[in-house]
This record gives structure tokens, sequence and C-alpha cells, in this order.
């Protein structure tokens, strides 16, 4: 098959390169195996760009980003950085690359897989079969509205400032995004604001109830509040599909999810931008955690967040589900093994390094694969 697909690998800082050599692991037998190949680059952010070419993103890595059909983020970040300015740090590489690649649809999903329940702080049976997708937006509302700002007033008194914004044309694209996975999944969206105390909040659920009339009433739409999301997602989460919600309670709703599943070395999460002319998607897959500094170099990361970041690629990027499939499968496989890295370690289980379990993967796939 020809290497249409262009894939630039942003391993980053700290454990960054250490779970990305495991996702190589994999990308080399799609190669062998599935004779899947991608026409593979790779790029320096973060404190190693710093290092090497004093800037966080250098404007080379940023075109190589802007031109990939996928962009395979690491992490950045670490103390050697951490007293620079905030627009010279490791960090300000990511912000850029999310900020000029205009990804404004974050995709988070909560997976409970049946060998890690115990993981969670809710019951079993709350969480057992868990699969939710939070769709948050990313590039606009609160964080970025104006205006915003700390004032001192006339009586000395300080006034901070922030601003919840948003256009119909924000709220519409990351709904979209929403109502298109929906149907790919089981065909349901909760819709999430404060409309009852913000007209922003108002706007929100008005725009993506003309949306879904206008082109996906195939898909159930619920509105739900903010605040009762919350409650919901603790007391009953197996109710939810697919979540969509901005910026602000994107950020506090999907945290909360993710914990449901227990870990984070399990997380990985994916960054749309809008479809071009020809239908491509900007976009950027990278797990949730950092580049968790205190374990860095001593081999011991948890890679399956790093290699289910990738099987989002393949699934959202490339259309490749059945092979996002076949390694989701193989990290259920291995889990059910009881290989455990010391993240996620439990009685009775075997405690194996990065690699041990980049191979296990890949041996596992190679049996699925058979
Ligand atoms: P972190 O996610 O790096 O680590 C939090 C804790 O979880 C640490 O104890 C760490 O050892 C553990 N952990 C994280 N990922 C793990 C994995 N795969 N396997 C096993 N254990 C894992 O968050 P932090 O400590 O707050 O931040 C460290 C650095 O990472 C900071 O410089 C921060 O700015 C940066 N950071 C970067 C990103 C990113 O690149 N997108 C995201 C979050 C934090």
């Amino acid at each position: 098959m020809a290497a249409n697909k262009k894939l630039l690998v942003v391993p980053g800082d700290g454990i960054g390169p250490e779970v990305m050599h495991e996702v190589r692991r994999v990308i080399d037998w799609m190669d062998r195996r599935r004779h899947v190949s991608f026409d593979l680059a790779e790029a320096l952010c973060g404190g190693i760009a710093i290092d090497t070419h004093g800037t966080p993103i250098t404007d080379a890595a940023m075109a190589q980003a802007m031109a990939a059909d996928a962009v395979l983020f690491g992490a950045v970040g670490g103390p050697k950085w951490e007293k620079l300015p905030f627009d010279q740090r490791p960090e300000a590489g990511i912000l850029r690359l999310r900020k000029d690649m205009d990804l404004f649809a974050n995709l988070r999903p909560a997976t409970v897989l049946d060998a890690l329940i115990d993981a969670s702080t809710l019951r079993p049976e709350i969480v057992r079969g868990l699969d939710v997708m939070i769709v948050r937006e990313l590039t606009g509302g609160i964080y970025f509205g104006e205006p915003r700002g700390i004032t001192t007033l006339p009586d000395g008194q300080r006034k901070g400032i922030n601003t919840e914004v948003y256009t119909t044309n924000e709220i519409r694209r990351v709904a979209a995004v929403a109502f298109e996975l929906a149907r790919k999944r089981r065909g349901k969206v909760h819709s999430v604001e404060k409309a009852n105390v913000m007209e922003s909040g108002l706007l929100w659920r008005e725009e993506v109830t003309k949306l879904h009339a206008e082109s996906y009433q195939d898909v159930e739409l619920q509105h739900m509040y903010a605040d009762n999301c919350a409650m919901q997602l603790v007391r009953n989460p197996k109710q939810f599909d697919v979540i969509v919600t901005g910026n602000l309670f994107g950020d506090i709703l999907s945290d909360c999810a993710a914990m449901l599943t227990g870990s984070l070395g399990m997380l990985p999460s994916a960054s749309l931008g809008a479809p071009d002319a020809s239908g491509r998607r900007r976009a950027l897959y990278e797990p949730v955690h950092g580049s968790a500094p205190d374990i860095a170099g001593k081999g011991i990361a948890n890679p399956l967040a790093m290699m289910l970041s990738f099987s989002m690629m393949l699934r959202y990027s490339f259309d490749m589900d059945e092979d996002a499939k076949l390694i989701e499968a193989a990290v259920q496989k291995v889990l059910a093994g009881g290989l455990r890295t010391a993240d996620i370690m439990q009685p009775g289980m075997a405690k194996v390094s990065t690699q041990v379990m980049g191979e296990a993967i890949v041996r596992e796939l190679d049996k699925l694969a058979a």
C-alpha cells in the first residue's frame, strides 16, 4: 500500500520519548503485518526544542505539523525549564500547535476496561463497561473571551474579569463533531451548559437544537445543565454516550469522567480541527498525562495511554476502525493476562517495565492477527 498517511511524531520530554518508543513498535508491526505504511517524520517540541533550537517549537516544525495528516504527540515539560517565562516554556510548544492548527474539538474517551475495574473509585457495577466520549470545545469560551484581566477600582479593591463568549459557528462546529461521533457510537448526545443562568449557555442550547433539527435528527439529543451533568457522571455514568460542552465545563467534566476509569497512564485524547475542502481534518493525538519528570528515565512509565492515542488516530484520522480495535483488543488482553506497569499495579499481577509492556502488546497483536 502507498505511504499516503503523513504522520508527524513529536515525542517531547520526560516519559514522552519512552512511551512513544513503544508506539513505534506498533507502527512497525502495522507496516510488517497489515501492510499499512505511514509516511513518518519526527519533530522536536518542548524542552528538547528549547535546548536544541532555543524555542519550544520552530516554525519549521510548525509547518510540518500543518502539512501532516495527523500529529502524534508525547508530552512536554520538566523542572529544567520551569523558571523560564510562560511564553518560552516547553508547554508553549503544545499550546502553539493547538492554536495554529485550530484544534477546536477535544475528544476525551472515558472507558473502563474489565481488567482495571478495581482502579475506579466507584463501585464496579456503576462503571463496568463504561464508554463515554467527552467532546470539549477547546479554542473558545471563557479561557479566551474578552474583556479579561485584573483592574483596580477607585476604592482600592481589585476586580478580576473573564468573559464567556460563544458564537454560532463555534457552537455548531463542535456540536457537529459530537453528532458525527454519536452516529458511529450509540447514537446519543448530551449537550451541556448552564442555559438557566447564562446567555452564552442559552445560545449554546438554541444553536445545538437548530443544528440537530437541520442535520442530525437520527441522533438522540438531550440537554443537561453542567452541575447536573457532574452529578450524573458520578451517579450513573453509563447513561451517557457522547457529551458535548464548552471549554470551561469540558475541562472539569472530562477530568471527572477520566477519573471514573481510575488511571492517568491509560487515558488517550484527540484534538480535531475543521475539515478542509477534501474532508481532511487537522488532528493531534496525545495521552492526557504530562511528561512525568518524577519517573522519567526509569523505564517504568505506562505506554498504554500513548498506544490508545495512536488507536484513536487510526480511527478518527485514517478511518482504520478495524486496526484501532485490534490495538484496543491487544491492550485488553495484555491486561487480562496480568501484566501491569507500576502505576496500575494490583496484588497478584506481574509488574513490568515500559518496554516489556510494549513488547507484550506487539506479541498480542501477532496472536490476534494470526
Ligand atoms: P503528569 O501527568 O506528568 O504526572 C502526574 C503523576 O502521574 C506523576 O506522579 C507521574 O509519575 C504519573 N504519571 C503520569 N503519566 C504516567 C504514565 N504514563 N505512567 C505512569 N505514571 C504516570 O503531570 P504533572 O506532574 O503535573 O506535570 C509534569 C510536567 O508535564 C509539567 O512540566 C507539566 O507542565 C507537563 N504537562 C504536559 C502536558 C502535555 O504535554 N500535554 C500535560 C500535562 C502536564
